[in-house]
């Protein structure tokens, strides 16, 4: 029988199994605080009986990751890390420190299957999904090092949260319960690469998140030069989703617009994309992209940066360009993991 991963559990699921078990309802509630408190060993439950720590022991596990390493940056305290998992995989997460706490990106999956041929987490293409307390787990232990509560979460380190769609619901649910990590879903924001048909489930679900879209183009044809999911869905069909979305969760999305030099820069993309964008509640967020190991995309100029913000906001669309954090310890998403693999070989 395989065993039962308790930092995986909702709520309601804890409950279940206290209930099969033949426990009273209560305990539910102690064990669920213990393991998303960050306990990793039974005895520590110290409200529960030796006996029923020898049966959960039998029957259950606490997920444990570690973090295998760490940069500093000495600018402003954003902190990369790199975790090791149960089965020797690894996965990053990043904290940065803002006025209102700390902020948490965390990896929903062991590399990626999008392909996108800018981000250097799809290089190796999918490992596997991490489970709901592996995601968890990286926030603990985030906390843990930090010695400060996280305040909000972005999904987006490695991984297409919405391709591990089930653990990532589940994920939602533990986080921002009472008795547990309790962050709030208004503090939370999920990255996707535009899964239409996951956007629309997780439309119907209700759960009010921040979406952000990483659309990345203004043209099918240009998307299609660096994301492989755009041979999927076309971008009609994704701003068709956003839409759907609104319908049933009235809070602004975000589309995420990499900048490279002479591929999606110009003018006349900007134009482009404040026409795609007109009438949908929503704001662009504008980066310059990261030049990765396995690629050499040059970052646009700050001028033409500028100049792509000006063209959106005279279309009426609303665009930030992301503050840089961390910039002394400037590894793109996945990098860190991409190394570590290269070195131990
Ligand atoms: N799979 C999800 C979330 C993970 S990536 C998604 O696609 O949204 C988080 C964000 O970083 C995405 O917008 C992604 O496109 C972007 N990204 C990846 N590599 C990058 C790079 N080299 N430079 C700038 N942004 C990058």
């Amino acid at each position: 029988m395989n065993k039962i991963d308790l930092l995986s559990l909702s709520y309601d699921e804890m409950e279940e199994l206290t209930k099969e078990l033949g426990e009273q309802k209560f305990r539910a509630k102690q064990i669920f605080k213990w393991v998303n408190e960050g306990v990793k060993s039974f005895e520590e439950m110290t409200n529960i009986s030796k006996k029923m720590q020898s049966t959960l022991d039998e029957r259950s596990f606490i997920t444990n990751i570690n973090i295998e390493s760490k940069l500093v940056s000495k600018i402003d305290g954003t902190t990369k890390y790199l975790f090791s998992l149960g089965d020797g995989n690894y996965v990053e997460g990043v904290t940065m420190i803002y006025k209102h706490g700390i902020t948490a990106c965390i990896s929903s999956q062991v590399g990626c299957a999008m392909g996108c041929t800018f981000c250097a987490s799809a290089t190796g293409g999918l490992v596997r999904n991490l489970r709901a307390g592996e995601m968890i787990d990286q926030i603990l232990c985030m906390q843990k090092d930090q010695g400060n509560r996280v305040s909000n979460i972005v999904l987006m380190g490695s991984g297409e949260p919405l391709h591990n769609f089930q653990e990532v619901i589940k994920f939602l649910n533990i986080v921002n319960d009472k008795n547990g990590l309790n962050i709030g879903n208004r503090h939370i924001t999920l990255s996707t690469c535009g899964l239409v048909r996951e956007i629309k489930m997780l439309a119907d679900y209700q759960i009010p998140i921040n979406l952000a879209i990483s659309l990345h183009a203004a043209s099918d044809e240009v998307r299609k030069k660096t994301m492989p999911v755009a041979n999927k869905y076309s971008i009609d069909q994704i701003i068709e989703a956003c839409h759907y979305y609104l319908e049933r969760n009235n809070r602004r999305i975000t589309f995420e617009y990499a900048l490279i030099k002479d591929v999606n820069d110009s003018v006349n993309h900007a134009k482009k994309l404040a026409s795609l964008l007109s009438g949908l509640l929503c704001h662009v967020n504008l980066i310059p992209v990261n030049s990765i190991d396995e690629k050499d995309y040059i970052k646009s100029n700050n001028q033409d940066i500028k100049r792509f913000q000006k063209e959106l906001k005279t279309n009426g669309i609303e665009a930030t360009i992301r503050r840089e954090m961390g910039a002394d310890i400037d590894a793109a998403c996945g990098q860190l993991r991409n190394r570590h693999i290269k070195n131990k070989d």
